[in-house]
């Protein structure tokens, strides 16, 4: 339970994930029973709630410990991350200390925040030398006797108290031992305490001498990031083929994406990437081509309605559907030798194994 809810809280909002924690729990209560799983059923339960391979990988770990481990899970956050796909350094450090009690630290961003303020830590807080620093410092603290209970405590601190943009500093249980809230207060920094700690010279943990403390930030001077790479533009266009099915009802095919790269093996409207800057009479032609291989007959590219556009924000893509619509008559033979693809009414589709911006697109 444990494993399972810091898989799906990875990038992740707590509210989002209740449902779909339930319903997983609910549906493979065991590792046993996950590992009988199909990875279309994983999907399909995972559908909306994004990162698609989290749930890929967590199915195919649970089916490394009832067939490689003899059902039993590794017990220390080395072996976790070392034997199960899926489970990196942070979720390795949870898993030990919540569900087995080992003494070890986890640091994820709101452990990162809440650190990097206590020691004004204000190098970039992904740079390699200032990650190993906060897995030390998080090491160093975790309470021996209840390592679970701290390292929660301390993600929480950071989620409710010491939060991104207006922390309670007045509220906070460890503001006596925060360098950030002193140099607010008194408006200069903390006097050396060690030459280990804050280094002379080139100090890979304080802020760049070009970026000084800004007085007006106060405490969210840290922690510093470098700034974001901005997300990669990309256009698809797809089309979204209906037809009448047996009670009248309209039915949409729906074709299943290759089984690796993004959004792996979830269902999808046939769609086809664009290159940059075609024109629209191009589009279509194109996209009538790409229809023509699916249905097997002829398509033409002016019988496409054009709908609208659909933008969709992946972590690193920022991604525009341009949709067309398509009503066939009659029956269409779909080519098996394509990727599998078949005819869902809307409730289908629902249920199916489709992600958020297809949803939108429909
Ligand atoms: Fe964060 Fe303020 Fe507490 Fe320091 S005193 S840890 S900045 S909430």
């Amino acid at each position: 339970a444990v494993w399972v809810s810091e898989i799906m809280l990875q990038q992740t909002q707590v509210a989002t994930v209740i449902d779909y924690y339930n319903r997983w729990m609910q549906k493979w209560p065991t590792l046993q029973a996950l590992a009988q799983a199909s990875l279309e059923e994983v999907n399909e339960l995972w559908a909306g709630l994004g990162y698609y391979s989290r749930g890929k990988r967590l199915q195919e770990a649970a089916r490394k410990v009832v067939s490689e481990l003899a059902g039993q899970m590794p017990r220390t956050a080395e072996d976790l991350q070392k034997l199960l796909p899926g489970v990196g350094r942070y979720t390795a450090g949870a898993i030990a200390s919540i569900s087995y009690g080992q003494a070890t630290g986890v640091v994820d961003g709101n452990v990162i925040r809440v650190l990097c303020r206590l020691r004004c830590i204000g190098a970039d807080s992904s740079s390699l030398a200032v990650i190993e620093r906060l897995w030390d410092m998080a090491n160093a603290l975790v309470d021996r006797s209840r390592p679970g209970d701290f390292n929660q405590a301390l993600m929480e601190l950071g989620a409710t108290v010491c939060v991104p943009k207006a922390p309670l500093c007045g509220e906070c249980p460890v503001k006596q031992h925060c360098r950030a809230r002193r140099r607010k207060l008194f408006g200069k920094p903390a006097p050396v305490p060690d030459v280990e700690d804050c280094g002379v010279g080139s100090c890979p943990l304080c802020p760049p001498a070009a970026e000084p403390w800004d007085s007006s930030l106060g405490v969210t001077n840290f922690p510093r990031k470098a700034a974001k790479k901005q997300p990669r533009a990309a256009r698809t266009a797809t089309c979204v083929l209906e037809r009448r099915g047996c009670h009248g009802a309209p039915e949409y095919l729906i074709v299943q994406r290759p089984s690796s790269g993004l959004l792996a093996g979830l269902w999808e409207f046939p769609s086809l990437p664009l290159a940059q800057g075609l024109q629209e009479e191009k589009q279509r032609e194109v996209l009538a081509d790409h229809l023509r291989a699916w249905t097997g007959r002829p398509v033409v590219a002016g019988g496409l309605r054009f709908i609208g556009e659909v933008v969709h924000i992946f972590s690193h893509i920022h991604q525009t559907y341009v949709v067309y619509s398509l009503p066939l008559d009659g029956d269409v033979t779909l080519d098996p030798a394509l990727s599998p693809s078949r005819w869902v009414t809307e409730k289908e589709f629902h249920a199916s194994a489709v992600s958020t911006a297809m949803k939108k697109v429909l």
